[in-house]
């Protein structure tokens, strides 16, 4: 049995802060919280909803009165398992704290509270002819705190660079339920960037309350090029060809065969089944730059050796490709009942090597490995697909996430470009840190959050092994 703080008089102090119907303490109530979108779980012992900065606040300085450990939770969509509740903990959960507060269309700014969900933000940005350019694939499902917390990444990054790059400010309430802000609206603000350290800090130095995002104008123009290509080799080659002639697409997004066999299975996103591998290319900007920069794409993935190459200018027709890769994580459940992603990063020059590593470890471990991915940032995402009852399936699937982790390693990568290290992937930090690193990075945490009770057992090296799903019961394939 966990040993836990959350007892009977916390629960009770907790429901006069926020009211009873928003603390959530019944076995049965608690089992959707139990997991994210990664394999990892466990049952919390209570899952609070504020529904304002004054009442995470309230909640915040109770729970480090009672020693009480927690987890933020956005969506639940995270992909190594940051939401996960520490044992004996609680999460607070910002599902209530979903209004946007306002768009300041001339300083091209919106301010958010942290449980709005990315789509929605964009989608209201459009309104004004403004959106917010970071576009995980999950942004239908995934809330603008989750997004800080992971620093999120997403197919138009490659242009605009992650969440990091679009936040301008933060209201963040601490361990203690003090209540900073972070950044300013300003380009530059003074002192240390403590809103850079923020992003990414995955749940362990604060939760973040409300959040200034900067918008960018809509695009004149947009163009979608649909490369198909006969094997995955000539896909990486046009990768590495269109970056060549000097060219940043908006996006550059690869789709591997089985990938196009498992969204196919689910809807028609135009991906042809006897394609080796499809590349998914999108420019945008002023009309006469589109046009000028198409026929250098076009070029590219000709001499890269694509057996065909379509072009998808209507609105409509762009958001059926589109609508493919962003569901393709979903559309597995088609193939396999689970699912394990890994998210590693490696030079986009050695992606053809990375992909051939990647093929003889789905060999070794006699288990289909899909890609989709970034191609333009070389973020893989290669996809471990099994049958979590069957024995030992499930640790095959983590022995061969982690040989891809070393892979990505040993070419230059590093073992996260956009979902964070969490439970999942904290055992193999010392692949790309020294102790001296990892204790830099505990200092700053200690600076954030000194009880250590923010989100613990995440990130850094402890030789605990992440929750397994219990044998019988399969992790649930997660649909965007
Ligand atoms: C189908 C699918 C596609 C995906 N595609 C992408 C992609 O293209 N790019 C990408 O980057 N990710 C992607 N992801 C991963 C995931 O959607 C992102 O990591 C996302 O940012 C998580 O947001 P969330 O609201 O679901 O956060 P959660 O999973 O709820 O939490 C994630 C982390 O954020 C912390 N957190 C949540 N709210 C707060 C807060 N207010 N303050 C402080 N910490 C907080 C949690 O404690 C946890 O550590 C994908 C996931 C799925 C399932």
């Amino acid at each position: 049995m966990e040993s836990t703080r959350v007892n009977e008089n916390f629960l009770n102090e907790l429901r006069a802060i926020v009211g009873a119907e928003y603390v959530i303490s019944h076995p049965a109530d608690l089992l959707v919280y139990e997991y994210d979108g990664s394999i990892d779980m466990r049952l919390p012992q209570a899952v609070v909803l504020p529904a304002s900065t004054q009442e995470v606040s309230q909640v915040m300085a109770l729970a480090h009165r009672y020693g009480v450990p927690l987890a933020g939770r956005g969506s639940g969509t995270g992909l190594s398992g940051g939401a996960i509740a520490p044992p004996g903990g609680m999460q607070i959960a910002f599902t209530r704290m979903n209004r946007i507060l306002g768009v300041d269309t001339v300083n091209r700014t919106a301010t958010v509270e942290p449980g709005v969900i990315n789509l929605d933000l964009d989608l209201h940005a459009n309104k004004f002819g403004l959106r917010y350019a970071p576009d995980p694939s999950s942004q239908k499902a995934c809330s603008l705190g989750g997004n800080i917390a992971e620093n999120a990444g997403g197919p138009h990054c490659l242009a605009y660079g992650a969440t990091t790059n679009h936040v301008l400010g933060l209201e963040v309430v601490l361990e203690d339920g003090a209540v900073v802000n972070l950044g300013n609206l300003a380009r530059e603000a003074p002192g240390y960037d403590l809103r850079g350290v923020f992003v990414g800090s995955e749940g362990t130095f604060g939760v973040a309350t409300k959040i200034v995002v900067r918008l960018l104008p809509l695009p004149e123009t947009v163009k979608t090029f649909l490369g198909i290509f006969p094997d995955i080799d000539s896909a990486c080659t046009a990768v590495s060809a269109i970056i060549g002639y000097g060219i940043v697409p908006a996006a550059l997004e690869m789709i591997d065969a089985l990938s196009i066999r498992a969204v196919q299975n689910v809807m028609d996103a135009g991906y042809p089944l006897d394609a080796g591998a499809v590349l998914l290319v999108e420019l945008e900007g002023l009309k006469e730059e589109v046009s000028e920069t198409s026929q250098e794409v076009e070029a590219a993935l000709w001499e890269a050796g694509a057996a065909q190459v379509r072009v998808a200018e209507a609105a409509q027709e762009r958001a059926r490709l589109w609508l493919g890769r962003k569901n393709a994580f979903g559309a597995f459940g088609s193939i396999a009942p689970n699912y394990f992603l890994v998210d590693g990063v490696v030079p986009r020059t050695r992606l053809t090597e990375v992909l051939q590593r990647v093929s003889e470890v789905s060999q070794k471990y006699g288990m289909p490995i899909a890609n989709v991915f970034h191609a333009g940032d070389g973020n893989l995402h290669p996809i471990m697909l099994y049958d979590g009852r069957e024995p030992g399936a499930h640790e095959k699937a983590l022995a061969a996430g982690g040989e891809i982790l070393r892979v990505c390693v040993e070419f230059g990568g590093t073992l996260s470009g956009e979902h964070g290290i969490g439970l999942e992937k904290k055992e193999y930090m010392p692949l790309v840190y020294t102790e001296a690193d990892l204790a830099a990075m505990q200092r700053v945490r200690d600076a954030f959050a000194p009880s250590g009770r923010l989100n613990p057992g995440k990130i850094f090296p402890d030789g605990q092994p992440p929750h397994k799903p219990p044998p019988q019961r399969a992790a649930p394939g997660m649909v965007a």
